[in-house]
């Protein structure tokens, strides 16, 4: 695995839309929060397809998800949880 799907959850609970779940090919991967009104990733299932990222940046105009690596991934969780 090279890339991990990232959800932006500020900019996802803007839309409440909850359609890249629905076309994420891997079960319980890609699911929706539903208090939070964001979708997230399970990043130990996600596999890199980046077809979510096609619906939320390609077919939506929203870029709320990213492709990361895993130590991208790493550094991230790490400056989250100084906030
Ligand atoms: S398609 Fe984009 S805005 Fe819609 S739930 Fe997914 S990440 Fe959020
Ligand atoms: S990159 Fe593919 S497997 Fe990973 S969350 Fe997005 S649609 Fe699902």
């Amino acid at each position: 695995m090279y890339y991990i799907a990232k959800v932006d959850a500020d900019m996802c609970a803007e839309y409440k839309c909850n359609t890249c779940t629905l076309y994420c090919p891997e079960a319980n991967t890609l699911m929706f929060d539903k208090e939070r009104n964001t979708s997230y990733v399970d990043v130990d299932r996600c596999k890199g397809c980046e077809l979510c990222v096609y619906v939320c940046t390609d077919m939506l105009s929203r870029n709320c998800v990213s492709m990361l690596t895993p130590h991208e991934l790493k550094e991230e969780q790490a400056l989250a949880a100084q906030k």
